[in-house]
């Protein structure tokens, strides 16, 4: 089939996300990817800033990722994980365990982010119910968040953001706080922890966990807060017999210049959720790790199982792909890479504070944002990156990228002048 025939076919039958049916702006058509570079069927090029949602952290087609795969797919596609287990799942949950903080012990493996939130929120209320307080099941959370698409996940993404009002009635109420103070090195904001403490002690009987993003709040409005906030959620929670859920899905697998944004607190969450980043982009994987006290906490109450488990769970192509992707953090030096990619966000980005209707220009790790006074117009941002050989995809007010972390300079200049033009057209 020709482009505009596959085209004409997407437009019929294809449904895009946050699209209408049919959509109102073309997608573009890909027919390859190659390091950081995506080639589209009429032959141009793009470097990928977006890192396909920020997952594909070592580039496409990386030879040891596409090795993997094709060694797995030799032995087994898949197996049902029911009754049955095998190594790239064990090698791959003992190793998350050794490398996420200290005390997460156990690893439940499931297809998606959202499944996992839903899992990690299973947990938590189940954790309760064994321990024979079912009335704790609301779960509070601050405002600016994205935990994913399903209804629970939903019912904590930032109530504007999220369309709760869309939704009254049929999300779980839960218990939301303002969202944090921003800025990574702002020093914490006495009367914002009060605020927090305050509301986690009011609501404790009815609370079974609290759930952040931490450091960066990514799809909800990528802000980034001080990490003396988690510390202080740490401490409320332990306090007032409330569990601790981090969302890592975005932030995992060194996105904000720690391999785990926890570790910029230095706290251990009860609950750790896992996406995106985990397969370096090839597939879809998630995982919500727990300590042992609320697994054995599960186990003993009198539904001692929990009641989950996806058909693809524990998938043995994505878990094959996963340890490859680990495998290449571990060896090489991403931590250097991500410092290098952090520089040229913050030097290429700078211009952009100066423009009109720029309100904010935010630089952590490997991602940068450019924040305007009014709505992007998609378009438009859109003509203009590609234009420059560049992919992003801006939304709301934001204007960023946060791209693979094997991105040379020369690239992340490119990308960075994109956005640039793209926030001076914006
Ligand atoms: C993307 C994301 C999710 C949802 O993950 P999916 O794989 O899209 O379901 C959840 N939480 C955070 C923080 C995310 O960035």
């Amino acid at each position: 089939m020709t482009p505009e025939e596959l085209l004409a076919l997407d437009a019929e039958h294809v449904w895009h996300p946050y699209a209408p049916m049919p959509g109102r702006v073309p997608p573009l058509l890909v027919s390859e990817a190659e390091g950081v570079r995506l080639r589209l069927a009429d032959g141009r090029e793009l470097v990928d800033g977006m890192s396909s949602w920020w997952s594909a952290i070592h580039g496409y087609r990386h030879p040891v990722l596409d090795a993997a795969l094709a060694e797995q797919a030799g032995r087994m596609s898949h197996v049902m994980f029911g009754g049955l287990t095998h190594e790239p799942a064990i090698t791959l949950a003992k190793t998350l365990v050794d490398l996420t903080p200290e005390g997460l012990r156990h690893v439940f493996l499931c297809d998606s982010g959202s499944v996992s939130v839903e899992v990690a929120v299973k947990m938590c209320l189940q954790y309760w119910r064994s321990q024979g307080r079912p009335g704790k099941r609301r779960l509070l959370t601050w405002c600016g968040g994205y935990h994913g698409d399903t209804f629970h996940p939903m019912s904590v993404c930032d109530p504007d953001g999220g369309m709760h009002a869309l939704w009254r009635g049929v999300l779980p109420d839960q218990v939301f706080v303002p969202a944090p103070p921003a800025g990574f090195d702002a020093p914490a904001d006495p009367s914002y922890v009060d605020e927090i403490e305050e509301a986690v002690a009011r609501h404790a009987d009815e609370l079974a966990a609290v759930i952040v993003e931490p450091v960066v709040q990514g799809t909800g409005g990528m802000r980034f807060h001080s990490p003396a906030y988690l510390r202080v959620l740490r401490e409320v929670t332990e306090r007032h017999g409330v569990l601790l859920v981090f969302d890592e899905i975005a932030t995992g697998f060194g996105r904000t210049g720690a391999l785990f944004a926890a570790e910029h607190a230095g706290v251990t969450p009860d609950v750790l959720c896992l996406g995106k980043a985990l397969t370096g982009g090839y597939l879809t994987m998630a995982a919500a790790l727990c300590t042992a006290e609320v697994a054995h906490g599960i186990s003993a109450g009198d539904l001692p199982v929990l009641a989950h488990g996806p058909t693809f769970m524990g998938n043995p192509l994505a878990a094959a792909v996963a340890n490859a992707s680990i495998g290449l953090l571990r060896e090489g030096d991403w931590a250097a890479d991500v410092r290098r990619i952090e520089r040229g966000l913050r030097e290429g980005l700078a211009p952009a504070a100066r423009l009109p209707g720029v309100v904010d220009v935010r630089v952590l790790g490997a991602i940068g944002v450019v924040q305007l006074d009014h709505e992007v117009d998609m378009a438009k941002a859109t003509r203009v990156v590609t234009e420059h050989g560049v992919w992003l995809r801006p939304f709301r007010d934001m204007i960023y990228c946060m791209p693979p972390y094997v991105t040379r300079n020369t690239d992340v200049a490119a990308i960075t002048a994109a956005m640039v033009a793209a926030a001076t057209v914006s």
